[in-house]
């Protein structure tokens, strides 16, 4: 389980969740994408209507659907999403007055003793709230999308002690999968710039392959497909089949 964090909005996140998702069902392996954003753009972008959300995100959150209870197909054979649901947007409120509400999705997922998925990609909300925090508590490793711009590094240095004290915590074994840099414009110097800084601060954390600012990638979501589907030979498209094998290749080193 791998969740997908930055509690800047607009970095990314979501396209990184289904095309990162997509280029792994690609590789035949089975692939969720949970969409813990209220916002549900992941559910949008996939092509999921309001209709197929009644089961969804939040009842798996709260322990009263299984995960696969809440599934939904999608065009890419192998990819299913657990849509994000209404309910979604009150569930930090509500979860802040329980006890152990750091952990209820980490206990959800144990206690319904689900099938098993190669890969859950939890794609959250643009915040470092509760739902961002169960999914951190949830999750084996985190990938953090970049935009290279100008304020790319603010707020991360946030992001990097919550993941350590989610780790002190709760989830000492979680891992930073790797951070990737997105919407690169090769014509713009500043993305050169930034890359640079971020590739100084990180090093190897940086995946090599960087997502390039592509128009394809979004027009995709408004057919309701990946970009992958939506157009595979783009230079968005082939990116993130690149940062796939990147996923699977530091997975790999782990597990060596
Ligand atoms: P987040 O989930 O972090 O808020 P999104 O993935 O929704 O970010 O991306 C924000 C916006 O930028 C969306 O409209 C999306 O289509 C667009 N976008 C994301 N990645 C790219 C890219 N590589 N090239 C062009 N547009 C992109
Ligand atoms: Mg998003």
């Amino acid at each position: 389980m791998i969740a997908i964090a930055n509690q800047k909005g607009g970095v990314g996140k979501t396209t990184t969740a289904i095309n990162l998702g997509t280029a792994l069902a690609a590789t035949h392996r089975s692939v969720v994408i949970f969409d813990m954003d209220p916002q549900g753009n992941a559910s949008t972008g996939l092509g999921i209507p309001q209709a197929r959300r009644r089961s969804n995100a939040y009842h798996v959150l709260i322990g009263e659907a299984a995960l696969s209870e809440a599934l939904q197909p999608t065009v890419v054979p192998g990819l299913h999403v657990v849509p994000s649901g209404v309910d979604l947007s009150g569930a930090e409120i509500e979860l802040a007055a329980l006890a152990k509400r750091e952990s209820f999705l980490q206990r959800a997922l144990t206690q319904r003793g689900d099938k098993h998925f190669d890969y859950v990609l939890i794609d959250c909300p643009p915040a470092l709230g509760l739902l961002t925090i169960n999914a951190l508590v949830a999750a084996q490793a985190v990938l953090v999308p970049l935009q290279c711009e100008f304020f790319a590094l603010e707020g991360i240095a946030h992001l990097m002690r919550t993941i350590e004290r989610v780790r002190r915590a709760y989830n000492p074994t979680l891992d930073i999968q790797g951070i990737v840099l997105t919407m690169f414009d090769r014509r713009n110097n500043l993305s050169d710039v930034v890359a640079t800084d971020v590739r100084s601060h990180f090093g190897d954390k940086v995946y090599q392959t960087v997502i390039p600012r592509n128009v394809r990638v979004s027009e995709a979501p408004s057919h309701g497909r990946p970009v992958l589907i939506y157009d595979m030979s783009c230079a968005g498209s082939q990116a993130y089949l690149h940062l796939a094998g990147e996923v699977l290749r530091r997975e790999q080193a782990l597990v060596a």
